[in-house]
């Protein structure tokens, strides 16, 4: 297809900053939710009983580390939610093994899932879909993605979360306590869309989420990766 075939400018490519230099395209924003056991607690469910659930983010909706943004129009209960993010440099559908999975991985960065938590408790009490709590504009502040060989295995299974507001940590939690693995997290997405290079994936979040408020400065680390920082524009 060529360019001018196009009756608007197309949009911008989506895209994430790469430790070092580089781009990472972004296609589509996958995200796990109930990842944590203590955070489905929190939440009023039981872990036991509720399984992780899948919902999208646009690709749009990526704000590079260091930016302010406006705080959410439509809601009176912005939350944080610090979770890694895996980007994916190949896909497939029904994806066999962990292995396989875990092959098709670039890389890792620090991301925040931004939440209307008084829309998805809405959502949630009429059964409906979680698009106006999840998939709004500036819900998915991330980090730079730092190259998978850089982060392996075994630093994730050591690495915590901490997720600072002004200083002050809300989020302190081991990766090692997510409910599925990231190379299961992969897998079991597989089975119900086809997985592109190009896709992020954001892991879940532990316990602790909160509001934020205009004026707030956000710190997500995770481990030895690139913090992400972000804050919400002071009001006017
Ligand atoms: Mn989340």
């Amino acid at each position: 297809m060529s360019a001018s075939a196009f009756v608007i400018e197309p949009p911008a490519q989506a895209a994430a900053k790469v430790i070092g230099g580089g781009l990472f395209p972004v296609r589509r924003i996958f995200c796990i939710g109930k990842n944590y056991a203590d955070h489905v607690k929190e939440m009023g469910g039981d872990p036991k009983k509720d399984k992780p659930v899948f919902f999208t983010k646009p690709a749009d909706a990526i704000v590079e580390s260091g930016q302010s943004f406006p705080y959410a129009q439509g809601t009176e209960n912005l939350h944080y939610e610090g979770e890694l993010v895996v980007a994916l440099k190949g896909g497939g559908k029904n994806i066999a093994t962990p292995e396989a999975a875990a092959a098709l991985i670039f890389g890792y960065a620090a991301g925040c899932d931004m939440t209307r938590r008084d829309l998805q408790a809405a959502a949630k009490g009429a059964g409906g879909p979680w698009d106006t709590a999840k998939a709004f504009d500036n819900s998915a502040p991330l980090g730079l993605i730092v190259p998978a060989k850089d982060f392996p295995d075994s630093k994730i299974a050591s690495s915590r979360l901490k997720l600072s507001v002004n200083g002050e940590v809300r989020q302190d939690a081991a990766l090692s306590s997510m409910i599925w693995s990231i190379p299961e997290i992969i897998v079991t997405l597989s089975k119900l869309f086809e997985l592109k290079a190009g896709d992020l994936i954001f892991t879940g979040t532990p316990e602790g989420v909160g509001a934020l408020a205009p004026g707030d400065r956000v710190e997500v680390s995770i481990g030895s990766l690139p913090p992400l920082e972000f804050s919400i524009e002071p009001k006017r």
